[in-house]
Formats: C-alpha cells, sequence, structure tokens
C-alpha cells in the first residue's frame, strides 16, 4: 500500500502523471525510477530495518506506482497487483462467504468467470443486474446479505454506461461497498471515487501500461480502514507485480493524459465512420449522440476514448471486416497504442455461456475495435478497404 503526498494532489492530472509518487533516485539522482530486482532487503540490526522486509509486502518500484496511480485517480491509497483478475480477486477476498455482490450484468468475460467457477464455491453470492438502470440496483439491494455492488462503466464490450454517481448514493444507503472497474476509460476521462465510489480499479495491462507488454492490475481507494484491509490480502494472498511490469506502467502513466487524447479523437473518427457506413443504431459509441446514455458520458466523462463496437449482422460480415484490415491487428486486449480489433462471441467473451450472450446482445456479429493513436486518416482507409474491398 502506497499512501499519496498531499503535495502531490496541488497539480494537474497531466502534470501528476509525470511525476507524482517519483523522486529522483537518492543514492544517484537518477531521473526515472530504478527497478529495484530484490526480493528481499538487509536489516541494519535485529529488529531495525528501513521499512522493507521483503518484496511481496513492498518494493519501492511499486510503490512508486501505486502513489502514482492513487494520485491519477483522486484517491489517497494504490496498490499494484499481477493482473487486473488477480486485483479483482483480492478485492472480493474483502468479503466472506454468505455475502451477495450486485454486479453489471455485461462485464469482461473473465469477470463473471472468476465470480460464477470460483468465487461461488467459497460461499460468495453474486446477482447480475441491469445497472443502466438504477431501480434495477435498489431493487436487488432487497435480495439480503449483499455487501458489495460493483459496476464496469462504459462495459466492455458493449458500451453501456452506469450512473456511478447514483451508484453511489444507492451503495452508501444501503452500507455496501461501491467497486468499479475504470479500464475502459482510465482516470484521464472517469474518476469513479470523485464520484462517491469506494474502490477504483483496472486492468493496467490496458490504457494505463497503454503499449501492450505486460499483464497487471492496481486498486485505489481513499479510505484508511480499506486500505489496511486491501494491504493485508495483497500481502497474504500475494497477487504482487514483479518490480520490471511495475515499472513498465510507471513509464505508460507519464504519457497517460497525451495517449487518451489520442484516443479520443480517433475513436471519435472511427465511431462517426462505423455509423456512417452501418448506421448508428448498431454503433456502442457514448460519444455519439445516438448513444442511448450520451448526456450520461458527457456528464460523468470527461472524453469518450478509444473503444468502440459495431454490430456488423452477421458472423460473415464481422469476418469479412476483420480479415481486411491491415492497421487494426486481430487480437485480444485493449488500450495500447496501437489500433486492435476482436470478436467478442468467440474471443474476449468466449467464456459467458452462450445464452446470456445472445441475452445481452454480444452477437456473432459483434465487432469491437481498440482504437490506437496511429494517424487518424490511415485507420479510416483501412477500414474503408477492408469494407469495400
Ligand atoms: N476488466 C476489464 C474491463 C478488462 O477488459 C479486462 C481484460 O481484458 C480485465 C478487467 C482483466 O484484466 P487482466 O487481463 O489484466 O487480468
Amino acid at each position: 500500500m502506497s499512501r499519496v503526498l498531499d503535495s502531490d494532489l496541488k497539480y494537474a492530472l497531466g502534470t501528476r502523471a509525470i511525476h507524482a509518487g517519483q523522486r529522483p533516485d537518492p543514492t544517484s539522482g537518477a531521473i526515472m525510477t530504478p527497478i529495484y530486482q530484490t526480493s528481499t532487503y538487509a536489516q541494519d540490526a535485529l529488529g531495525i530495518n528501513r521499512g522493507y522486509e521483503y518484496a511481496r509486502g513492498k518494493n519501492p518500484t511499486r510503490e512508486a506506482l501505486e502513489r502514482n496511480i492513487a494520485s491519477l485517480e483522486g484517491g489517497v491509497h494504490g496498490f499494484a497487483y499481477s493482473s487486473g483478475m488477480g486485483c479483482l480477486d483480492s478485492i472480493m477476498k474483502l468479503f466472506k462467504s454468505g455475502d451477495r455482490i450486485v454486479c453489471t450484468n455485461n462485464l469482461y468475460g473473465g469477470t463473471p468467470r472468476l465470480f460464477d467457477r470460483i468465487l461461488v464455491n467459497f460461499g460468495l453470492k453474486f446477482t447480475y443486474v441491469d445497472t443502466r438502470n438504477l431501480q434495477d440496483i435498489e431493487d436487488a439491494m432487497a435480495g439480503g446479505d449483499v455487501r458489495g455492488l460493483m459496476i464496469e462503466t462504459p462495459t466492455n464490450p458493449l458500451m453501456w454506461l452506469t450512473d456511478i454517481a447514483g451508484a453511489a448514493e444507492i451503495a452508501k444507503r444501503h452500507e455496501v461497498i461501491l467497486i468499479v472497474d475504470n479500464t475502459f476509460a482510465s482516470p484521464v476521462l472517469q474518476r469513479p471515487l470523485e464520484l462517491g465510489a469506494d474502490i477504483v480499479y483496472h486492468s493496467t495491462t490496458k490504457y494505463l501500461n497503454g503499449h501492450s507488454d505486460m499483464i497487471g492490475g492496481c486498486a485505489v481507494v481513499r479510505d484508511d480502514n480499506l486500505a489496511t484491509r486491501m494491504q493485508f490480502i495483497l500481502n497474504s494472498a500475494g497477487a504482487v507485480p514483479g518490480p520490471f511490469d511495475a515499472w513498465l506502467v510507471l513509464r505508460g502513466t507519464k504519457t497517460l493524459h497525451l495517449r487518451m487524447a489520442a484516443h479520443d479523437v480517433n475513436g471519435r473518427r472511427v465511431a462517426a465512420w462505423l455509423a456512417d457506413r452501418y448506421g448508428a443504431e448498431r454503433v456502442a459509441y457514448p460519444g455519439l449522440p445516438s448513444h442511448p446514455q450520451h448526456e450520461l458520458a458527457k456528464k460523468q466523462m470527461k472524453g469518450f476514448g478509444g473503444m468502440v463496437s459495431v454490430e456488423t449482422g452477421s458472423r460473415n460480415a464481422a469476418a469479412k471486416l476483420m480479415n481486411g484490415l491491415k492497421v487494426f491487428t486481430i487480437a485480444e486486449s485493449l488500450g495500447g497504442v496501437e489500433s486492435l480489433v476482436n470478436h467478442p462471441a468467440s474471443m474476449t467473451h468466449a467464456s459467458v455461456p452462450e445464452e446470456r450472450r445472445r441475452d445481452l446482445g454480444i452477437s456473432e456479429g459483434l465487432v469491437r475495435f481498440s482504437v490506437g493513436v496511429e494517424d487518424g486518416d490511415d485507420l479510416l482507409a483501412d477500414l474503408e478497404h477492408a469494407l469495400t474491398g
């Protein structure tokens, strides 16, 4: 656990992205945080150490990242993990057998896999509701034993939004912990803690790292007691990142504000192009005025980002579009500088049972784009060629 310094917070986000949590190395003056590739730390004498004992508990490279991300999210305590799922698994360890967690029904496919195939075996209970509708959340609270509310917004891959402030109000009233997966937006575009969430988490594999060269996760909280419990779980269960991976994310966050601005510009252009070719009603992008929650997006987000989905109509149409692309690469994952294209039904959401996929609208024709920061004209030309070529 690393606590953000008050002095970090007086600067704007773009300045904090580059500096928060980092100081020149005291021994050499090195500008970049060193990669402390060590498992343990020498103690000065029996019972006397310099605050570090064993690297599962604390590592200075990891601490710099934790402070940096805590600062970006407007939080107080940051935690870094070995993956987004490792992070979520650790968060779920805050609960105990018999507790119920109410969740968004459209989540990254690995999330319900963790909940329904692993954590249910330890007595946790999950209720999936359409959290776009606050009344559905309210109704689910009556289910009994509810201790957590977990939302993803925008969702992967349907780009549904949940009103974070509205969900936070319900969570507070029912005294449940509100957890928000902020992976798609990043703290540049959306800061759930400022809207009342208790825990915000990320797959840092995505935008925070931004270069598709590591797997990681992070969580940020404001409350000291919650932080103490999270640190206890992190150290006890041990889903910590290695220092090199922590360093890669730390290098990524230095350009997060610049990359997100570029993703946003290209995302809007790709969404508009898809709306023109396929019809706006088939394109899921919160920045389009046709998105049913566009007003909410404008209220709680500071931009709309680079994630766009389109309903092409059939698996064949999806395959033709995807196979014809040259600049976009067919791949799982998202949030890197390079543009990727994904078929949720057979890739990221293949683990979601077919019936649930169908109910949600994750069809065989759905294609999801992670729009990168290449030249926007090249991206549109690539799409045009794939569709018509
Ligand atoms: N949350 C979202 C929204 C994701 O898209 C993903 C991965 O795609 C995860 C969580 C899981 O993160 P990781 O792959 O780093 O374990």
